[in-house]
């Protein structure tokens, strides 16, 4: 996905620019990162033998504060997707207007193929890699793909011995005995929610009612497929790794989750219930489609399929820039990544906020306030866009460079 990404990245930045009216000098500090980490490290496996592996944090912008993004292990992680994926937090977190930059890290690993002693090992000798450019007030990594609050809870021991001071807000998305924070896990799930429903009131609809497909069963797309099936959607379809579900009248989404089915539902059957594939599930006539599963979902060889109200993109980057252009000229409105998914990152804002403060919150407050921030953001941007006649995509992109852009210029670098 990287390189093509990363271009992306620099069309939608270049695209807001413009319409902000701004002289390239006083944005180009954003087309390349701050600082990019890169490195090997040996890891012992448990037969005696020594692996190398490679692992980078990338800092794209820390004009607004903090780097603040998640830590990837995935066999196909380089340096180009990190990369990428840092430049996605800097405009995602001026979105939220959250008092952070932008980073990213990951390590090339199939975790999969590791014992859980090995991947201690892995995060500790990443750890020592990147010690020197993170911290609570330098740049704080989160979970992202395949890595976790356990993982969190390594990364926390192992900074906290290397700098001699116990230092939980180095990292965000930890277990709640290390001072995780209430409300962190369906943050992201909740914040789609949050921006279906915001984006309803805008077209005057309830959400009751309204028919649902979510793509991806996992930590974002089961927690916003309940949610939107407790506001009263009729959710028709979700899909998984291996397959989907279908039922016209809407599925008891309580009652999969209950079944503990998540990651794999091939088994599940219900009255009414069909199995479809992952394919059919994105051509589903829907209100509303939530992608949240992974990156270029939707492109230009699917996109003629689509069939939805509105799309709530729940993963980071799941249509292409030509199957935005065609969504575009269809008249499909689209809730972008930057600000669909930012639940998490704001929640994750809130836990750093609680541990320097050593004081924790209910998870009442976690999510009231998560409701407050990313409305505020919604109307932000969802203003921009029509104020300018852009879709949202470019408003969010357009919101988030005005405000680094003008920190930019309070700190001295842009005249
Ligand atoms: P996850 O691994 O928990 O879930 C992803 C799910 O998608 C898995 O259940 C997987 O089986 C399923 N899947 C894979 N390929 C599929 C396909 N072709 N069709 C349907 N389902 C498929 O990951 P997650 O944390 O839910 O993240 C999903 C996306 O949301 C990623 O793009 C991630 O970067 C983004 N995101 C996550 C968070 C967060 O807080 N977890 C925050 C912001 C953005």
């Amino acid at each position: 996905m990287a390189g093509n990404t990363y271009a992306n990245m620099l069309a939608a930045l270049d695209n807001a620019a413009a319409k902000l009216g701004l002289r390239e000098e006083e944005y180009s500090f954003l087309r390349t990162p701050e600082r990019e980490v890169k490195g090997s490290f040996p890891v012992k496996m448990d037969d005696g033998h020594t692996e190398i592996f490679e692992g980078y944090r990338i800092q794209h912008s820390s004009m607004r504060g903090p780097c603040k993004g998640g830590i990837r292990f995935h066999p196909e992680t380089d340096e180009d997707e990190v990369k990428s994926l840092a430049a996605w937090m800097s405009f995602k977190c001026a979105v939220a207007n959250i008092p952070y930059g932008g980073g990213k890290g990951g390590v090339t690993v199939d975790p999969a193929k590791l014992s859980k002693a090995e991947l201690e090992r892995l995060t500790r000798a990443y750890v020592k890699l990147i010690t020197p450019v993170i911290g609570p007030k330098q740049d704080i990594p989160a979970p992202d793909v395949n890595t976790n609050a356990q993982i969190m809870g390594w990364i926390v021991d192992e900074y906290s011995k290397l700098t001699g001071e116990f230092t939980p807000a180095v990292v965000t998305g930890k277990p709640l005995s290390l001072g995780g924070s209430l409300g962190r896990p369906a943050a992201t799930g909740r914040g789609i929610l949050f921006t279906a429903r915001e984006m309803y009131k805008r077209l005057g609809k309830s959400l009751k009612g309204a028919t649902v497909a979510v793509q991806g069963f996992g930590n974002v797309g089961s927690v916003a497929a309940q949610l939107l099936y407790r506001e009263g959607c009729k959710v028709v379809g979700i899909s998984y790794a291996f397959g989907a579900l279908y039922c016209e009248d809407g599925l008891n989404i309580d009652e999969i989750i209950s079944t503990g089915y998540q990651a794999d539902l091939t088994g599940y059957n219900a009255e009414g219930v069909k199995h479809i594939t992952n394919e059919e599930l994105l051509t589903l006539s829907v209100d509303i489609l939530v992608p949240a599963a992974l990156e270029n979902a939707i492109t230009e060889k699917n996109v003629d399929t689509i069939n939805a109200g509105l799309i709530v993109e729940g993963a980071n980057g799941p249509i292409n820039a030509a199957a935005d252009a065609v969504l575009q000229e269809k008249g499909i409105t689209v809730v972008p990544d930057i600000l669909a998914n930012s639940g998490g990152v704001i929640v994750s804002y809130f836990e750093w906020v609680q541990d320097l403060q050593c004081y924790f919150w209910s998870e009442e407050e976690v999510n009231s306030k998560l409701e407050r921030q990313i409305s505020e953001a919604f109307a932000a941007v969802y203003n921009t866009a029509k104020e300018n006649n852009v879709p949202m995509r470019i408003g969010a992109y357009m919101v988030a460079v005005a405000r680094i852009v003008e920190a930019a210029k309070l700190r001295g670098y842009v005249g």
